[in-house]
């Protein structure tokens, strides 16, 4: 990959302030999670390595904690409460750089994520030239004019047209000055027709397929690398051993000898905890719960199984089934499945439909079928939660 060309020095307003909730639930789109992280965390990340200073980001009056959480870690970003419309909210971060008079300002709409670093090349070259610059891709369809009717009303001429992306760049003295000049009665549709209407003119650079704006639910679902399903599995083993009680699937079983280890020794729930955290890539049981710690000496699995599907809602997944296999020759589990069942699904938030126990002998061979032991092996499914 080419060296990126070093860049003249350049502001940069990030404009996250709409509603942005088409693509559904409680969290506007803008700081919703894409291609693993926050939408918004992907083009303030590119736009700071590419040197922005200062960095605003413009945000609804009720989105302070859904930003911040969005961009921590990042440093420098300093938050704007913007306006009622999208024009409203770019004068507020105008109006807050003012202070810091830059030569070059870039205003970039959060909801286009992949932002090329040659993009921004080309725009802060162009403001050698003229004050403003915004990125364009000539239109492939052919157009339509639609007539009050429904039908076609006329033709258009594509040769001629461009479709605009962001971010548009401008020397930030002709962009201010243009904002405060505005005399519109109706919303600019973007800060380059600002300029225009102040007889500023806007140089047009090749834009990038790679800047389209993320809209709707579908962009998430099918942009987003994190897949729709994951699967996991689990292993574990723990000794039968006089005086021990046996704990198996987080139930009591009364038995002649009892499962050892440093918790509970509930193999059963110690695969699932295992295909649970093997199915959203977080480690193993050890990883959260080492046995060298002594608050864990006789603790109740439920607790590490109830923890790893928590981590697993963190990353965005729900567990949908559960495949338990019990190798042992005694007990019998039969009789103890129902409770076993209840038990797993009550731990994980899932119906008793979604868990199945079963449980088979290995004809007498090996350390299971010698009585030394049990062993468990559990398969997990999570499902992408939108
Ligand atoms: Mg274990």
């Amino acid at each position: 990959m080419a060296l990126p060309m070093s860049l003249p020095p350049f502001a940069a307003i990030v404009v996250a302030a709409g509603k942005g909730l088409r693509v559904g639930g409680d969290t506007p789109k803008q700081f919703s999670s894409w291609r693993g992280k926050p939408l918004i965390r992907h083009s303030v990340e590119t736009l700071k390595g590419a040197g922005a200073e200062p960095l605003l980001v413009v945000i609804a009056p009720d989105a302070l904690d859904h930003a911040e959480a969005a961009l921590t870690g990042i440093a420098g970003v300093t938050f704007v409460i913007g306006g009622a419309t999208r024009q409203d909210s770019v004068r507020a971060g105008l109006e807050a750089l003012d202070a810091a008079v830059p030569d070059h300002v870039l205003i970039h709409d959060a909801a286009r994520p992949d932002l090329p670093h040659s993009v921004i090349e080309r725009l802060l070259a162009a403001l050698a030239q003229h004050p403003g610059a915004i990125p364009v891709l000539p239109v492939v369809d052919s157009l339509a004019l639609a007539g009050a009717d429904g039908t076609m009303g006329g033709k258009a001429e594509r040769a001629a047209l461009r479709r605009v992306q962001t971010p548009q760049a401008f020397r930030f003295s002709a962009i201010i000055t243009a904002h405060r000049a505005w005399t519109g009665t109706t919303d600019a549709g973007d800060d380059a027709q600002v300029l225009t209407a102040s007889l500023g003119s806007v140089a047009l650079v090749e834009g990038d397929e790679r800047l389209k704006k993320i809209t709707f639910a579908e962009d998430f679902v099918n942009i987003d690398t994190a897949p729709t399903f994951r699967i996991g599995q689990g292993f574990d083993v723990h000794r039968l051993e006089p005086g021990e009680e046996l704990w198996l699937g987080g139930i009591l079983i009364p038995h002649d000898k009892g499962l050892a280890g440093h918790s509970d020794a509930d193999v059963a729930l110690h695969a699932i905890t295992d295909a649970v955290l093997g199915a959203v890539g977080e480690g193993d049981i050890g990883t959260h719960f080492p046995p060298s710690d002594p608050q864990w000496r006789g603790a109740r699995s439920g607790q590490f199984l109830a923890h790893a599907v928590e981590l697993a809602r963190a990353a965005g997944y729900a567990v949908a089934n559960v495949d338990l296999t019990l190798i042992c020759e005694a007990p019998k589990i039969g009789p103890h499945r129902p409770a076993m069942r209840a038990e797993v699904a009550r731990l994980m938030g899932l119906t008793e439909t979604a868990v199945s126990i079963k449980a088979t002998t290995t004809e007498k061979l090996g350390f299971t079928g010698r009585g030394e032991g049990i062993a468990a092996q559990a398969v997990v499914l999570v499902t992408r939660a939108l």
